[in-house]
């Protein structure tokens, strides 16, 4: 699936606004922004990506994360910990980017990390096939808040809209494709719920074949 896109929009839904990358002669067309709204990259204050790697789109899997690390309920402080795990990722565990496709705060808002068409470092062996989301906080013990939740929600369906994210898409949590405890067993147990999950009992997910990538009028563009 295809979806060429130009300033007046796709025929089938009408976009409401923009998002431009910073130096991107490409716009996002963000069908849903009245409900979520993507914090670009220049807007958080992000290094400069080491080396780009691109997936092909749409993936038929998505991952849920948490990051175990500060949680942040305000646009500044959620910018502030992206530039944190950015330099952790980059500097102390030596990716080229911020690991996460996309991160959510509690404030509500998604952060962009390496966007809908590069391959990123999250669910090992699975990076080529999947895109992932990842709410900032430990939800070990306790769940996010309504409104990181409903974010997560809107970023998936927005996903679907521009092409990136199959309609049929499977939702899992880090966890079920490797050795770990992430999302945290709160929001593990809460996902668990959601139509998409596709763990059927203790049967690992199967991974998809890898599709090629093909630029489209809305990949990103300014790493
Ligand atoms: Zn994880």
């Amino acid at each position: 699936m295809t979806t060429e896109i130009n300033q007046t929009g796709n025929a089938d839904a009408k976009p409401v606004c923009y998002l431009v990358t910073e130096g991107n002669p490409h716009a996002y067309p963000l069908l849903r922004c009245d409900t979520v709204t993507i914090v670009t990259r220049a807007e958080w204050g992000a290094n400069a990506c080491k080396s780009v790697n691109y997936m092909g789109t749409p993936v038929s899997v998505v991952f849920i994360h948490h990051t175990a690390m500060s949680e942040c309920h305000t646009q500044d402080a959620c910018a502030e910990e992206m530039r944190v795990i950015q330099r952790f990722h980059q500097v102390d565990r030596g990716w080229d980017d911020i690991g996460y496709n996309f991160l959510i705060g509690q404030d509500g808002r998604a952060y962009e990390g390496r966007a809908w068409d590069r391959i990123g470092a999250h669910t090992k062996g699975w990076n080529d096939v999947a895109i992932a989301f990842s709410i900032m906080g430990d939800f070990s013990n306790k769940l996010p808040n309504a409104a990181a939740l409903d974010a997560v929600k809107a970023m998936i369906d927005l996903g679907i809209k521009l092409g990136k994210i199959t309609p049929n898409y499977k939702l899992y949590g880090h966890r079920d494709a490797g050795t770990t405890e992430c999302p945290g067993q709160t929001l593990y147990e809460l996902i668990r719920t959601w139509d998409h999950f596709g763990r059927v009992g203790d049967q690992p997910p199967v991974k998809p074949t890898p599709i090629p990538y093909r630029p489209t009028a809305s990949t990103g563009g300014n790493y």
